[in-house]
């Protein structure tokens, strides 16, 4: 099965393919060539023949009416000449006089007999006729004989001759051309051969280094040199194993940092435990404030957990969205109102402004997750007083826009460009104190980016922060 599956594989490579193509268009021309030479040749030589007898026959023409021969064919002369001429031409000579009869046979077979056939009688109309024929070899000719003085056809030569030295030498060129049609072949065939081997050996190193590769011999980039295709090839794979690399690195420092933020609350709690159980006779009001950190730290430790788990839920290949039409401007009353008495506590001012009524096919748990993170996180990050939050809904034709703007603590510069990494805080002491994960901002993304929409911040620190969302009112799935 696998030697069957081996022998298609070979007939389906590019190198038996170039090798085929290469003796296809290599072969094919030489053996038309071939064909055509020879014929071309033999078509000259039947015509230069023909041509010669012509002139041969109009000469003995002249002789023949005016020894009135036809009609007496006593002159020892022209019997002379014409047994010559057959002789010379290895054939046969029939004279043929008006009555159609035959008057003079150099065979001296069919004299007195008469002859009708077509070539004859369109003679004795001026025309002359050729038949060169290949499989029995002879050239047959049917001449007028003309009256020099008054140009009468007096009566028809029929001349049959032999083509055995047009066919001799037709054989001979045959010969050698098949001689260096041979040569040809080989030459074609190893041409073939080694043309196709040399195209394929790039490919081959490019198999030889990804197999190196593969099997772990080999870490650096993919670089097959020799033509432009495998160079093409080799980039792009490396662009695709950098891009593995990176999705690779990526999940060992999520993994990593999920360990490391799950860890810290259980190492929290442990320390809180020995140092409880190291005291002999605590004081109740000390086991009260120990427990109440213990517990605030399970809580920490079931956010981090519930925040995972949304951010996995935003995987498109984890579960599939629920889209639903959604009345935005309703979606986003019911997520601020909500999220009021957090601001109301935090003293922080939240306003919703609707430029009009907006309808769109969304997610409504997955984008109901990501609306909140921003707000929340505006109303979180702004400790000053008279703060606000304004959250405003726009749309047009194609896309409902969402501003969240804040006037509170803003973003540095340089860390704008992380804030939507998984675990990233700009400031990792302050966001611990006030509840943060780090994976808000992350999962806010995933989730516009689940719903075909796009983010954008800008922050100034020290004077606010805008998250700008636009998202397509219909669903792209
Ligand atoms: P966290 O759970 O820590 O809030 P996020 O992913 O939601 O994590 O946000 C990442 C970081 O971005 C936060 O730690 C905070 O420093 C910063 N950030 C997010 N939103 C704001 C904002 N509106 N104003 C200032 N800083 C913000």
């Amino acid at each position: 099965m696998s030697k069957i599956r081996k022998e298609k594989s070979k007939i389906n490579s590019i190198q038996f393919r170039v090798f085929l193509l290469i003796l296809v268009f290599g072969l094919g021309p030489m053996f038309v060539m071939r064909y055509g030479v020879l014929r071309s040749f033999e078509d000259r030589e039947v015509s230069a023949k023909t041509l010669e007898i012509s002139n041969q026959s109009k000469l003995l023409a002249t002789q023949i009416a005016s020894a009135d021969y036809l009609n007496n064919q006593n002159s020892e002369v022209i019997d002379a000449q014409l047994n010559q001429l057959s002789n010379v031409y290895d054939g046969r000579i029939m004279l043929i006089d008006p009555t159609f009869t035959i008057v003079k046979d150099t065979y001296q077979m069919d004299e007195g007999k008469v002859i009708t056939s077509q070539e004859v009688v369109t003679s004795f109309g001026g025309t002359v006729n050729s038949r060169y024929d290949r499989t029995y070899g002879y050239l047959e000719m049917t001449l007028p004989i003309v009256n020099p003085t008054n140009q009468d056809i007096m009566g028809v030569f029929v001349i049959t001759m032999s083509a055995n030295t047009i066919m001799a030498n037709r054989d001979f060129y045959r010969s050698q051309a098949n001689v260096l049609v041979i040569i040809l072949t080989i030459l074609i065939f190893f041409g073939a051969v080694g043309c196709s081997e040399l195209l394929i050996i790039p490919f081959k190193k490019m198999r030889f280094a990804l197999e190196q590769r593969k099997n772990g011999l080999m870490d650096e980039e993919i670089h097959v040199r020799g033509c432009a295709e495998t160079e093409m090839i080799s980039e792009e794979i490396n662009g695709l194993l950098n891009n593995m690399k990176v999705l690779d690195e990526s999940r060992q420092e999520f993994v990593s940092n999920v360990s490391h933020e799950l860890k810290t609350p259980i190492t929290s709690m442990k320390v809180l435990a020995d140092s409880l159980l190291a005291q002999e006779d605590a004081p109740a009001e000390l086991y009260r404030e120990f427990m109440e950190d213990i517990a605030n730290e399970v809580e920490r430790e079931s956010k981090i957990i519930s925040d995972l788990l949304s951010l996995v839920k935003m995987d498109k290949s984890a579960t599939k969205p629920e889209i639903t039409l959604v009345n935005i401007n309703e979606f986003l009353e019911t997520i601020l109102k909500r999220i009021q008495p957090i601001a109301q506590a935090a003293n922080v001012e939240l306003v919703l402004e609707s430029f009009r009524p907006v309808s769109a096919e969304i997610d409504e748990v997955k984008l109901s997750l990501a609306v909140s993170n921003l707000v929340e996180n505006a109303v979180k990050y702004n400790n000053k007083e008279g703060g606000w939050v304004h959250v405003t809904l726009n749309a047009d034709h194609q896309f409902f826009y969402l501003t969240v703007e804040d006037n509170g603590i803003g973003i540095p510069e340089d860390s704008i460009e992380h804030i939507f990494e998984r675990f990233y805080r700009v400031d990792k002491s302050h966001s611990r104190e006030i509840g943060g994960t780090g994976l808000g901002l992350a999962i806010t993304r995933n989730s516009i980016l689940l719903h075909r929409g796009a983010i954008k911040v800008h922050s100034e620190l020290g004077v606010g922060t805008t998250f700008s969302v636009r998202i397509p009112l219909n669903y792209i799935s």
